[in-house]
């Protein structure tokens, strides 16, 4: 049988970081066993789902690499994938459930039913509605007023009372005992299905072999375990995966940094980068390797590494990693991907094309200090910024032939002919060499004087790039005092 998992994302928000590592390990496990990974649309919240985010959803999905093989956009053999178009599917199943007693018709106002609850609440510990409660709501009137005026009535399912086992391929036994839950809508009036059942349908319709979600859903589970026996369906096998913390183990939230993919994306984070750092929520490497494709995940991914802990989310070491995968970016994909970042903030269109070359030299020559290219406009300006004179360093250093040996640089770096890395990097040495002085003594005060700063990009690359009028001036203006 083919191995088949899917993402369910609701399109009630954008993509966050837990979402993005469930679908990451749904995604990872498909590939693993050479199953295929579904992408379904729970947009029965009409209120609350909106296209942007589904069309949000499915472009960060995409920008991280989590392609699926069936899906809202990609036809399957079991789709529609989207669940608003498969209403009809849910009535059938739910009038199935009636016909056959497992299910009843609830002839009353959403208010009604809560006001149950409460009066419930009051008298027990374990607030259950149940079939002779629920039922006591549809009276013979009722029932004449909603017949009469075209109304549908809400469909509760009965609820078999006993004592469920989930065996969990994360969490491993989990008991759910009699009275964890009661009866529960899977049709609402409006003709809407409930997420419980449109879930259980779908996975069994759509023949998923394995369901991998959040473990905030853990309580469903029971009441799906139940649908899926009523209806007669095959129970998928369910792994939970842990809750993500922040770094003081609280729930994760905007408190903790960006928590959502769209931000990391506009922030200027890689995909791998993100992905890579997803994946070791929760899992790990069998020899606890922590840089990796998603390329050899695929190949070594399982759920007996994926922990039961909770796991606890760094941006810190996210951001690390990033800085890990842009040092390893090729030069011409640094360039596209600077783009957002340096137009039009340091340069306009027409700029970036044309100054194409020494983009890609200045980005190359920064990738060393950056950890996320939002950073990369500020950093740019050391380029631009014409550093301050400083005269305590010209005291200092007056007297031990460094002025002198300044003086041979601005001789050296004007004869020279074609103004590249090499001949720059050869004047340079010349005059360390000529002056007889440290080479220490010579190019710490000359990027302080260059640059402005203590460290930085590689000192060669920067001269080349600002230029060599821009050096000589900022030299000379020093040697004035
Ligand atoms: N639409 C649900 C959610 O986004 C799906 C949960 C599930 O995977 O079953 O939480």
């Amino acid at each position: 049988m083919e191995l088949r998992t899917r993402f369910a994302p609701s399109p009630t928000g954008y993509l966050h970081v837990g979402g993005a590592r469930t679908a990451l390990f749904s995604f990872l496990y498909a590939r693993k066993h050479g199953g295929k990974f579904i992408l379904r649309i729970e947009d029965t919240d009409l209120e609350r789902s909106e296209r942007i985010f589904e069309d949000q959803l499915l472009d960060d999905l995409k920008w991280l690499g989590l392609n699926w093989d069936e899906g809202p956009d990609i036809d399957g053999a079991y789709g529609p994938y989207r669940q608003s178009d498969r209403l009809e599917i849910y009535r059938q199943f739910a009038n199935k459930l009636v016909e056959v007693g497992k299910a009843y018709e609830v002839y009353a106002e959403m208010e009604e039913i809560e006001k149950l609850r409460s009066d419930i609440l009051a008298k027990s510990e374990t607030p259950h509605y149940t079939r002779e409660m629920l039922e006591e709501l549809s009276t013979p009137q009722k029932i004449r007023e909603y017949k009469s005026s075209g109304k549908k009535p809400a469909i509760y399912f009965s609820i078999p009372r006993k004592n469920w086992i989930l065996k969990d391929l994360v969490k491993g036994d989990v008991n759910f005992t009699e009275d964890s839950t009661g009866d529960f809508a899977i049709m609402r009036s409006s003709g809407l299905p409930t997420y419980n059942f449109a879930v259980v349908v779908d996975d069994a319709l759509m023949k998923i072999t394995h369901v991998i979600r959040g473990d905030d859903h853990l309580s469903n589970t029971v009441k799906q375990m139940a649908l899926y026996e009523s209806l007669n369906f095959e129970l998928p096998s369910f792994a939970h995966l842990s809750t993500i913390l922040g770094p003081d183990r609280t729930r994760l939230s905007k408190r903790h940094g960006s928590t959502s993919v769209g931000e990391y994306r506009r922030r200027g984070f890689l995909p791998e980068a993100l992905v890579n750092y997803l994946a070791l929520l929760g899992w790990s490497h069998p020899e606890q390797k922590e840089i990796m494709s998603i390329e050899e995940m695929e190949k070594i991914f399982d759920l007996d590494r994926v922990s039961k802990n909770p796991a606890v989310y760094d941006e810190k070491k996210l951001t690390w990693m990033n800085g890990r995968y842009i040092r390893e970016v090729s030069d011409e994909r640094l360039y596209e991907m600077s783009k957002p970042f340096i137009v039009p903030k340091v340069f306009s269109e027409e700029e970036y094309v044309s100054n194409r070359k020494w983009i890609i030299q200045a980005t190359k020559s920064l990738k060393t200090e950056l950890e996320e290219l939002s950073q990369l406009p500020e950093k740019m300006q050391i380029f631009f910024a014409k550093p301050e004179v400083d005269h305590e360093l010209f005291t200092s250093i007056e007297k031990s032939g460094v002025v002198q040996a300044y003086k041979i640089l601005i001789d050296l770096y004007e004869s020279i002919d074609d103004w590249n890395v090499e001949k720059i990097t050869e004047a340079t040495k010349k005059a360390v060499k000529d002056s007889k002085i440290k080479a220490s003594d010579f190019y710490h005060p000359l990027r302080k004087i260059l640059t402005g700063k203590e460290s930085g990009p590689d000192l060669v690359e920067f001269i080349f790039l600002i230029g060599r009028e821009n050096t000589i001036t900022r030299l000379r203006k020093f040697l004035e005092g």
